[in-house]
């Protein structure tokens, strides 16, 4: 099974929730500054709450993530090897 690096450039983010309605297995809202973050299991670097590696069942429904956050800040690549 493939992985993915996952990443939000959380400095823009409008804090619409939208990524976390489509995909609350990945993304969840930060009850410190009210932005997305990554899911903490996925993090792998608890300090950098918007990185995270997932499993590769998970694509669809980050893409989902990506393609409708409005300001395209969530980023997504395999991970090699
Ligand atoms: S969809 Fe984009 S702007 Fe909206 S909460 Fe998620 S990362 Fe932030």
């Amino acid at each position: 099974m493939g992985k993915l690096r996952v990443w939000i450039d959380r400095d823009q983010c409008i804090a619409d929730m939208i990524c976390v309605s489509l995909c609350p297995d990945v993304f969840e809202m930060s009850e410190e500054d009210g932005k997305s973050q990554i899911v903490a299991k996925w993090r792998p670097d608890e300090s950098k709450v918007g990185e995270g590696i997932v499993p590769e069942d998970l694509k669809d429904c980050v893409q989902s993530a990506v393609d409708a956050c409005p300001v395209s800040i969530i980023h997504m690549e395999p991970v090699e090897g």
